[in-house]
């Protein structure tokens, strides 16, 4: 089943009767080549991508729940390849070129908009860093611009510059950012994975991991064992308890972050704003929320739910930057569980497990990476081998310490600032 506009308007003149499901629904086989554990973005594109770069398509994609019932559907979609370190730019940046062709790749319209990132700062020591952090992204060979006041004025002028405690000294703008629909990137690499072969299998849940020998064999299931030659823990939030089935510790805290969503307006904000000073980031999705959210809550859990103290701080940061958004009213707020890593940055790795493969610690910025992500991590289970742009993403640099990225300068303890 192809998109297109003929199919489209045809559909639409007759009823909508002719779509079908966007992918099979089969029962689980007792074997594959091939099994990811975990149906959210960063298991879906790998799946996709295993079946379409590798021809491996014998090959299981097993999810507790529903597919992008995770973070992939929680996300407040922001897509950006403005990062500062080597290692993580040259990864966001192939990511990002995958985005840009990802629509017509899948054939599946994932809403992807480049309405343009802004980075405020608020000191001069803020404008440093971002100019240092814009000449990184142009090195890389992305899309970087440095505003002053006048020229974020320009772009956003609903916002109070002279706000007393952090007036706008200028913003650092990323043309090439923007935002996608979360859901239908993870209905577009299903489909795209089912249509190769992939087996989906949802309400199946990893239970355990079997292992003979130093090798991976298989896996327990809720729907049964199954066995593989090969297995992918692909499961987010829930990283350090699924690798624990496989006897590893994993240098992994699970954290809530939340999001809000007020009611639909008119269009108003046509950029993702981001505002360092206040943990306060915003967007208006194409249905005319205000999609917004801050900083992490304050301490490791595996609930899908936020915390009060941190809604009132977002608010608060929102009221600051945006004094007009005191009259939007909230509609929904959500959490989603984060794998944070201690400098920051994620694992795309192989384990000390023959055949067993670990894709984690994507922190609070992994939707972004859903492509990237999905690409390297199956070169890596197809080939054995890294693939360039994620070759610094090793597990054992938190064992010895070398080759650290911490981006945001956050540390080991995300609960403490
Ligand atoms: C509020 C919020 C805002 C965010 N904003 C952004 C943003 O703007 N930009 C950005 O880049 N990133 C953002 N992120 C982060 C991003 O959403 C995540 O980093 C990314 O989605 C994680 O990868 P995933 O999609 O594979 O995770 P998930 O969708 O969580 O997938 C993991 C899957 O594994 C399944 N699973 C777990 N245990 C098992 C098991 N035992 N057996 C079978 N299946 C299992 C889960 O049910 C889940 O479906 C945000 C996250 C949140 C919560």
């Amino acid at each position: 089943m192809r998109f297109s506009a003929l199919r489209l308007f045809q559909e639409g003149v007759t009823g909508n009767r002719g779509w079908g499901p966007h992918w099979r629904d089969p029962a689980p086989k007792g074997e594959y080549d091939i099994v990811v554990i975990g149906g959210g973005g960063h298991g879906l594109s790998t799946a996709y991508y295993l079946a379409k770069e590798h021809g491996l398509s014998n090959v299981a994609v097993l999810e507790k729940g529903y597919l992008g019932g995770g973070n992939v559907g929680r996300n407040t979609t922001i897509v950006r390849a403005n990062y500062f370190l080597p290692g993580n730019s040259e990864f966001y940046s192939h990511s990002l070129k995958l985005w840009e062709g990802l629509e017509a790749d899948l054939n599946y319209n994932v809403m992807h908009s480049q309405r343009g990132l802004i980075n405020l700062f608020h000191s001069d020591g803020q404008r440093d860093a971002f100019a240092r952090r814009g000449n990184a992204m142009e090195n890389q060979g992305d899309d970087a611009e440095l505003l002053d006041r006048k020229g974020v004025k320009k772009y956003l002028p609903y916002l109070d510059f002279d706000n007393v405690r952090f007036p706008v000294y200028g913003g650092l703008l990323h043309k090439r950012g923007g935002t996608a629909r979360h859901d239908a990137v993870a209905w577009g690499y299903a489909r795209g994975a089912s249509d190769r072969g992939v087996d989906l299998i949802q309400n199946c849940e990893v239970t355990g991991i079997d292992i003979a020998g130093g090798k991976v064999t298989g896996v327990q299931t809720t729907r049964g064992a199954i066995k593989a030659k090969k297995v992918a823990i692909v499961v987010a939030g829930r990283s350090g308890q699924v690798a624990a089935m496989a006897g590893m510790r994993l240098p992994i805290e699970s954290h809530i972050l939340q999001a809000f969503v007020t009611e639909g307006l008119k269009p108003v904000i046509n950029h993702v704003v981001s505002f360092g000073m206040g943990h306060f980031y915003i967007s208006q999705s194409d249905k005319g929320g205000l999609v917004f959210g801050g900083d992490l809550d304050f301490y490791p859990s595996y609930a899908q739910r936020g915390n009060l103290p941190m809604a009132e701080h977002v608010m608060e940061a929102a009221m600051t930057l945006m004094p007009a958004i005191g009259k939007a009213k909230v509609l929904r707020s959500w959490g989603g569980i984060m794998d944070m890593t201690p400098d920051g940055s994620p694992i795309i790795d192989k384990t000390d497990t023959e055949g067993l493969f670990i894709d984690c610690g994507w922190c609070y910025g992994g939707f972004k990476a859903v492509p990237g992500s999905g690409f390297s991590f199956a070169h890596l289970i197809a080939t054995g081998e890294h693939h360039a742009p994620a070759a610094r993403f090793r597990l054992d640099r938190f064992r010895d310490g070398v080759g650290l990225m911490d981006e945001e300068g956050t540390g080991a303890q995300h609960n403490l600032h």
